[in-house]
């Protein structure tokens, strides 16, 4: 028999645990930074290997579901004592390649932890590594399912990781919560994604000699023409649901999207963006150029479809002949947006407010991608609350070791009450 005492006592242990095991953490994480997973080129196996370790040491290991050998997916899971609700963690192994060897060094100085991934995102995979291990030990107490999946492939679209999963063993980790612990900030839970379509335009003319513009046009200033009709969806802002409206207007969040992602980021989430990324074409100074490529990325937010969007990309090109395009299908998705006001959103928040003794976080959407759309395409209600994001991808990526135990406590303590309310 399992009662309000006895998930108060279970709580109380979690409390502790996780203060006594900070430095084993720490130690953790520096090993897991260590271990290298760079993709591109795409090899996890020793970062994968060091977290496997980690979990079957703990005594909950997990499988591994590998589309591609070099890029091992693993996935754990337990049940608790009595029916309840499913929470599932999920996090990224890869990483950006790292500048230089130092990017696997995992060097700890003035309360730092630094390496390639240290903040996008060992450290949130390791924080919700350790709050599973963590739950597992307190299972015989808790309601409910729990699981983790830890996938090698985000960093190059995803496809042989969470995405393949979801194709292969969709059933088994949907559940009916996620959480992840991307880069965020502490500061905010993010609730929503922009969607994205990628593309190449290419021009071709006849082309011929620069002083004979009689004879040709010239791909590039064709396509520097079509880079400024392109431009003209740079801004767009749909109407949002009441819901996400209020949300996102709150004067708490408005704040925290333009301290935690810079100044101005609080329209651009509610905003379509336009961008050409490269531009390629010319041979010599006097020749008229005969090809001009254009790689063109547009975020759009929620409220559009990638068909409306791609409809107005086609009937602006339509005014260029000689223009074709092609969409990046590994690299545009739909944008993706979980209720604002759901209970995980309350019950995180109240654990980083009241047991972490920080501000209270406020929903706030992201600006880039990541795995949790995928939850969120299925109808799964999915957050993101990891470490500051301000160093990811730089040479000298780090993240506050008082960050990264604030992570682990807040992904433990979050899914242990989540799971207490749906006992
Ligand atoms: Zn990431």
């Amino acid at each position: 028999m399992h009662g309000t005492a006895d998930l108060a006592a279970a709580r109380r242990a979690l409390v502790s645990y996780l203060k006594e095991t900070e430095s084993e953490q720490v130690a953790l994480l520096q090993r897991f930074l260590r271990s290298p997973s760079a993709n591109p080129p795409g090899d996890t196996r020793p970062a994968a290997a060091m977290l496997g370790g980690f979990l079957e040491a703990a005594g909950c290991p997990a499988e591994t579901h590998a589309a591609r050998p070099d890029l091992p997916n693993l996935v754990a899971a337990f049940d608790g004592a009595r029916p309840g609700g499913h929470l599932v963690f999920n996090g990224h192994i890869d990483v950006f390649p790292p500048n230089d060897e130092h990017g696997w060094s995992g060097e700890l100085r003035d309360g730092r932890l630094y390496g390639r991934g240290a903040a996008d995102m060992k450290a949130g995979t390791m924080a919700s590594s350790f709050a599973f291990a963590a739950l597992h030990r307190l299972r015989d107490a808790l309601p409910g399912r729990v699981t983790l999946t830890a996938v090698s492939d985000e960093q190059t679209g995803g496809r042989w990781g969470t995405k393949w999963l979801f194709e292969t063993m969709g059933d088994a980790i949907r559940g009916d919560v996620l959480l992840n612990g991307e880069p965020s900030g502490i500061n905010n839970i993010r609730f929503m994604e922009k969607g994205t379509l990628r593309f190449t335009v290419t021009v071709r003319t006849p082309g011929g000699h620069g002083g004979y513009p009689h004879l040709s046009p010239s791909a590039i200033k064709i396509a520097a023409e079509i880079v400024r009709a392109l431009d003209s969806l740079h801004g767009f802002a749909p109407p949002l649901p009441e819901a996400v409206a209020k949300a996102l207007g709150d004067p708490a969040a408005v704040a925290a999207h333009d301290a935690g992602l810079g100044q101005g980021a609080s329209t651009w989430v509610r905003q379509m963006t336009f961008n050409a990324g490269v531009i390629r074409g010319g041979r010599k100074v006097n020749q008229l150029p005969d090809l001009c490529e254009l790689e063109c990325d547009i975020r759009y937010p929620w409220g559009l479809t990638r068909e409306a969007v791609a409809a107005n990309v086609a009937r602006i090109l339509s005014a260029f002949p000689g223009a074709s395009w092609e969409v990046h299908e590994n690299h545009s998705y739909p944008p993706s947006l979980a209720p604002p006001d759901d209970p995980m959103v309350r019950i995180l928040a109240d654990v980083v407010e009241k047991d972490l003794g920080a501000p209270r976080p406020v929903p706030c959407s992201s600006l880039g991608g990541s795995d949790s759309r995928y939850w969120r395409y299925a109808g799964v209600p999915a957050y993101l609350y990891g470490p500051s994001p301000v160093s990811m991808g730089r040479a000298d990526e780090n993240v506050t070791v008082a960050e990264f135990l604030h992570i682990t406590k807040a992904h433990a303590l979050a899914a242990f009450d989540w799971l207490a309310s749906r006992g």
